[in-house]
């Protein structure tokens, strides 16, 4: 791994910021206790992520004016094209994360759902995923040299820094940016109750979840760095949530923060780090 890389970012911002969402939708019920196929009120809980959560925060985040990704399940993809049509038709982007939220333990399965996933997102919005988040965070010692070879730009996976890396393969690095997350910006730390598995027993209010998310970003500012985020529709999509999170988004601005989608402050950095050839490209869209 390559740690100490060029975090310059582009003037006047003093970080950057990817306001990234995943969209498990019904596969966050359905992959994680095969019951669920039959129980319709679990199943819409996960809906609730395109039906209301999605529009809602699509409408948010316009009137703010700032992009974001969407790691999404292509599976909710073929079920509500409509949704994921309007997501990249309003500049966002669509990354990859498994076809139902799954994750093979072969380079040969894998690279087939892969294929798979970037193909129908390629029908439905005109670009393939960039990028890559691990469905409950699962990766092989194959993946890495998997993603070299099918073009991905970065990945967004590790934890062991809160900083951008670049990842190695045979010890030199590639054209992989890592963009590491972390729970403590996982909305489901604060907004996800289930007594049904995946169980989950915290509630915060969204001003006590922005709150933390506000420390973390003081402390980034100072550090110069990045910040990223793992926040799902079905939860954070609530009225309450939403606000809060727009008071945060308002809270970044004005601290002369970059508010960026993970595929273009990728491109920045390996444009920065030895691979000019991946700069981003004028009106890029999802490329
Ligand atoms: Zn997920």
């Amino acid at each position: 791994m390559k740690y100490d890389i060029d975090l310059t970012w582009p003037r006047p911002y003093r970080m950057a910021l990817c306001l990234s969402f995943d969209i498990d939708a019904e596969t966050l019920w359905l992959t994680r206790n095969p019951v669920n196929e039959h129980h319709p009120v679990h199943l819409s809980r996960g809906r609730y992520s395109v039906k209301q959560g999605v529009p809602r925060i699509l409408r948010m985040l316009e009137e703010e004016q700032v992009k974001a990704t969407f790691f999404t399940t292509a599976y909710t993809a073929e079920i509500h094209p409509d949704v994921i049509r309007c997501i990249a038709a309003n500049g966002h982007e669509i990354s990859y994360h498994g076809y139902l939220h799954e994750v093979y333990d072969t380079y040969e399965k894998e690279n087939a759902l892969m294929e798979k996933v970037e193909g129908i997102f390629q029908n439905l919005t005109g670009t393939r995923p960039f990028g890559q988040r691990s469905p409950d965070g699962y990766i092989y010692d194959f993946h890495v040299r998997l993603w070299r070879d099918r073009g991905y730009l970065y990945s967004s996976n590790w934890r062991q820094t809160d900083q951008p890396f670049l990842h190695e393969l045979d010890g030199r690095p590639v054209p992989i940016v890592e963009l590491p997350k972390d729970n403590i910006t996982d909305d489901t730390s604060y907004d996800m109750y289930t007594i049904q598995h995946p169980e989950h027993y915290y509630l915060k209010t969204g001003r006590e979840m922005v709150r933390i998310w506000e420390e973390e970003l003081d402390g980034q500012l100072e550090a110069g760095g990045f910040l990223n985020f793992v926040m799902h529709p079905q939860f954070i999509g609530r009225p309450g949530y939403v606000r809060a999170l727009r008071g945060f988004i308002r809270y970044a601005k004005d601290h002369g923060v970059w508010v960026a989608r993970d595929i273009d402050v990728a491109r920045h950095l390996l444009a920065q780090n030895g691979f000019p050839e991946f700069a981003s490209p004028a009106g890029n869209g999802n490329r």
